[in-house]
């Protein structure tokens, strides 16, 4: 008889996560049972506590950016044995048939609702099961609560980032200073990007410079984004809030994009006219494929990639949800699994 998964759920829409336990899923083929030591906290756990994507379903145990060990291996795995430390990111699983899947987009499967981490039950928890063909192998030396946030917020923002660099040098605009914003910067900096960071709140700008950042610019504001006229190649949205989209726009180059990684609670609207004669675009990204998974990992262990973080512990996970959601988290906070490993992670 397997002892209990013991996780934290919410219960209902918007309420807070309650302590929660249930029995180990058999594993079927190609999975595994990770034991978890860490877990990032993502705002999408926040909207889907919410139901905001209008898919979450109750008892909902959040956490998706999740390092621990392997603990139980199911039929048909290769690659992963008991002991092994893996990552695993929002995506838990994909149907691997559909002309997605089989191009090798799988973050694009048609079964993407079913393909969470979070189905049945995520990573604020003990334990988590997952297909062994998402569990990320880590470099040995990558502390856990850094890999922990690159395996959402890391892949978010260097996915687009990575199939934009062009032949020249060009000029990106992160847009919102939050989770993916300082790994934005980081990321755009060591991809060779010239890279200012566009935030509202103005006592970050020496925290984007330490990052890489080579301008800082305050925002929303009208005045600063006009003198910006002309100015981006791309202009990548992290943030969780409405802006001035036409004023953002006309910081376009000719052939600039608006690239969406976080969700705006507006629907994002250009100004027609200079749309069509700046050849300008607005797409959304969203995570990536396995492939770049891999790749990203090593990119951000070769050039030092530093998610910062603060660890708390994981029965805190109700204070950790009221810091992110008043603003109040630098830059990430990943939750740990008692006993608490050594090391904070934030230097
Ligand atoms: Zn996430
Ligand atoms: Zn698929």
């Amino acid at each position: 008889m397997k002892s209990a998964i013991l996780g934290y759920a919410a219960k209902g829409v918007g309420q807070e996560l309650e302590r929660f336990s249930y029995e180990p899923p058999k594993l079927k083929n190609h999975e595994v049972r990770v034991s978890i030591t860490h877990c990032g906290l993502c705002y999408s756990d926040i909207y889907a506590i919410d139901d905001q994507f209008g898919i979450t379903a109750f008892p909902f145990v959040p956490g998706h950016e999740i390092v621990g060990y392997v603990s139980e291996v199911g039929p048909s795995v290769s690659g992963l044995k008991k002991g092994d430390r893996v990552g695993i990111g929002w995506q838990g699983r994909s149907c691997m048939q559909c002309e997605w899947c089989l191009r090798g987009d799988e973050h694009l499967c048609k079964d993407v609702v079913q393909n969470g981490v979070w189905m049945p039950y995520g990573g604020f928890s003990s334990s988590v099961t997952v297909d062994s063909r998402f569990a990320y192998t880590l470099p040995p030396s990558m502390p856990s609560e850094f890999a922990a946030v690159l395996l959402c917020a890391g892949i978010a923002v260097y996915a687009p980032l990575r199939s934009s660099v062009a032949g020249h040098r060009q000029k990106v605009g992160i847009v919102g200073l939050g989770g993916l914003g300082h790994l934005a910067i980081q990321f755009a900096h060591a991809l060779g990007f010239e890279v200012t960071a566009i935030s509202s709140s103005r006592d970050k700008e020496g925290q984007a410079l330490a990052l890489g950042a080579d301008h800082f610019l305050p925002a929303p504001d009208k005045a600063s984004l006009s003198q910006m006229k002309l100015s981006f190649d791309i202009l990548l949205y992290t943030g969780h809030s409405s802006l001035d989209w036409i004023s953002l726009q006309r910081t376009l180059r000719n052939n600039g994009k608006l690239v969406m990684v976080g969700f705006s609670p507006d629907p994002v609207s250009f100004e027609s006219v200079d749309l069509v004669v700046h050849q300008n675009s607005i797409t959304g990204s969203f995570l990536g494929s396995r492939m770049v998974m891999r790749e990203m990992l090593e990119f951000a262990q070769e050039r030092g990639i530093k998610p910062q973080v603060e660890t708390m512990a994981m029965s805190q996970v109700n204070e950790a949800i009221r810091r992110v959601k008043d603003g109040r988290a630098r830059y990430r906070i990943v939750l740990v699994n008692e006993p608490a490993r050594p090391g904070t992670g934030a230097d």
